[in-house]
């Protein structure tokens, strides 16, 4: 009888409600994000377990651990400004009530970005965990992963169970830490471990012109980490979060957790470690970086081509508005050849589809979302293709994404161009992170055969634009996502942080 039941006990199923609402909310952006803006996920586990983000990871761990998961909410938006009231608050109702008819579960396993920034809750995760524990009390299991550039507060920290967030930026190693996260709940579940967590942050922006992971002066901190769980068993997962200094909420900035099992003084000293680790490089993170001017002057110049010049001031994915218009004014002004640009503008699109294929163009271009990104650059050239604008990334990028639109998409060969180099804009109809270089590639556009291109990124396009580009530039052009944080008032953000002025 006793071997039966330890049997038993050792087959049980666990149920394991699985949840994401995913979004990086720029406060410094006037243009809120909106319930329309959200998309919302098939709830069906080979849907969820499509490509490699962290639920991916949930779900390849859990079919791993033999679990019954149940899908309930998962939805993301493109980066923009704060999520509306009455967006948030239907966001908040759908989650509770996902993981309300879930059932009755063992733990609740959940991604959330940690940078989401709603009208009435500047730390808009920590409300969404807030919400989920009033009616999930502990001893309830909670855990969660976050974005590398979640502003991690550290009433989430005391809220959830486990906190573990990407290492990597460019987030490469998203759906692996989504299995490690599933990994690390099992284990609890089965008693073998006895999880509790700490969160130091360090005072300081940590900017984001620095937080290339694979680089100095961030790879090190990051490969401590990755030795901390290696080499010592009682670390379950060590994080160092780079942090979005486009939030000015209270908890803006970088971020260490470390989660060990059941050691609460060993927590807590290495988290003080890496952020002392973090603190001691402020000398290494002074901005110079090139205007814009000067960076196009310097790519026509170059010794080996293509150039892929940054456009950090417009960064996409950062929650900017896609359609800024530096970069292209100085290609034009200072006539260079081979360039592409690709440029969120849908009356520019519709302006093409006027002319046709083949047809003269002839327009304003860019510089319409707001005042904050530049005027509208006069382009003028030929109409040379349509797309759908849909395209698929295969190999694993920036988030882990697998299926990309941009919209209805017209590709311009404008003026300049010669017999054997063309300059290309790309106008598209919806707002798209350069994170895959079939962005353009979809398009019939050879990026190795470009002598400059474009990318509105600052971290995000280097997967994509690496093994094309002989160089990258990241340029300091002005925008919502301009990388000087001096540029900005903060007002909730804690004063005096060390690099804000
Ligand atoms: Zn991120």
């Amino acid at each position: 009888m006793i071997a039966a039941t330890s049997i038993s006990a050792q087959v049980k199923t666990f149920r394991i409600a699985l949840g994401s609402i995913m979004h990086e909310s720029n406060s410094f952006n006037p243009a809120k994000t909106e319930l329309a803006d959200f998309e919302w996920v098939e709830p069906t586990l080979d849907r969820w377990g499509a490509g490699s983000t962290e639920v991916a990871g949930f779900v390849e761990e859990g079919r791993r651990q033999g679990w019954t998961m149940i899908p309930t909410v998962y939805s993301h938006a493109m980066p923009r400004g704060a999520v509306s009231r009455s967006a948030f608050e239907e966001l908040a109702k759908r989650l509770v009530e996902g993981f309300e008819k879930a059932g009755q579960c063992d733990a609740i396993l959940i991604a959330l970005h940690g940078a989401m920034y709603a009208e009435d809750y500047p730390q808009g995760d920590e409300e969404l965990i807030r919400r989920l524990r009033a009616k999930f009390p502990k001893p309830f299991p909670i855990v969660l992963t976050h974005d590398f550039h979640g502003n991690t507060s550290p009433a989430i920290v005391e809220m959830t169970n486990v906190l573990v967030s990407y290492k990597q930026n460019p987030h490469l190693d998203t759906k692996d830490r989504g299995v490690q996260a599933a990994n690390i709940l099992g284990r609890m579940l089965r008693g073998e471990v006895h999880p509790v967590q700490t969160i130091i942050k360090p005072d300081m922006v940590y900017n984001i012109v620095f937080q290339n992971t694979y680089g100095d002066p961030m790879k090190p901190l990051t490969q401590e980490t990755f030795r901390m769980e290696r080499e010592n068993p009682k670390i379950l997962a060590a994080s160092v979060m780079g942090g979005y200094q486009y939030n000015d909420s209270p908890h803006m900035g970088p971020s260490v957790i470390v989660v060990t099992d059941g050691d609460r003084n060993l927590a807590e000293r290495e988290a003080k470690r890496l952020s002392d680790m973090m603190w001691a490089q402020r000398d290494r993170l002074k901005l110079t970086l090139p205007q814009a001017a000067g960076a196009v002057t310097a790519a026509m110049g170059a010794a080996k081509f293509p150039v892929a010049l940054f456009d950090i001031g417009d960064n996409v994915g950062g929650g900017s508005a896609g359609d800024s218009t530096f970069l292209l004014d100085e290609l034009v002004k200072q006539k260079a050849t081979g360039w592409v640009v690709v440029m969120y503008d849908p009356g520019a699109f519709a302006a093409a589809q006027k002319a046709g294929l083949d047809g003269a163009f002839d327009e304003l271009v860019g510089g319409k979302s707001d005042k904050a990104h530049g005027a509208p650059v006069r382009v003028r050239g030929k109409v040379r293709s349509f797309h759908a604008g849909k395209y698929i990334e295969t190999a694993v990028r920036h988030g882990g994404g697998k299926y990309w639109s941009m919209g209805h998409t017209a590709v311009i060969e404008a003026e300049g161009s010669t017999r054997d180099l063309s300059n290309y804009l790309v106008v598209t109809s919806e707002r798209s992170s350069p994170n895959s270089i079939h962005q353009i590639v979809s398009l019939g556009i050879y990026p190795e055969r470009q002598k400059i291109l474009v990318a509105k990124g600052t971290i995000a396009p280097r997967a994509a634009y690496e093994p094309v580009a002989a160089e990258i530039v990241m340029v300091d052009t002005p925008g919502a996502t301009s990388v000087n944080p001096g540029r900005y008032e903060f007002k909730e953000a804690r004063q005096g942080m060390w690099g804000i002025k």
